[in-house]
């Protein structure tokens, strides 16, 4: 026979993103998050550490700020179009 108890679990869910520039809340469908993923190696052992930084912007603040930025510097954006036909 198996017996059951009850637990209480805790877990962390997103409750809000808000903009890393302007500080303003911002939604699901108009934030940009760029991921900078990082694997770091150890030299003597097979053990390593992946680090991921990301910053999340609202739509104006990446079309005003950072694209003009990163234009500035000279990126040039990889375009894909989509249509839903
Ligand atoms: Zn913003």
């Amino acid at each position: 026979m198996k017996f059951y108890r009850t637990i209480e679990i805790k877990s962390n869910i997103l409750s809000k993103t808000t903009c890393d520039i302007c500080g303003k809340d911002t939604n699901e469908k108009e934030i940009i998050t760029l991921i900078d993923r990082v694997e770091d190696w150890h030299d003597h052992s097979e053990s390593y550490k992946v680090t991921r930084e990301t910053y999340d912007f609202c739509g104006k603040c990446y079309k005003e700020k950072l694209k003009e930025f990163l234009n500035i510097l000279g990126a040039k954006a990889t375009v894909i179009s989509e249509t839903d036909d």
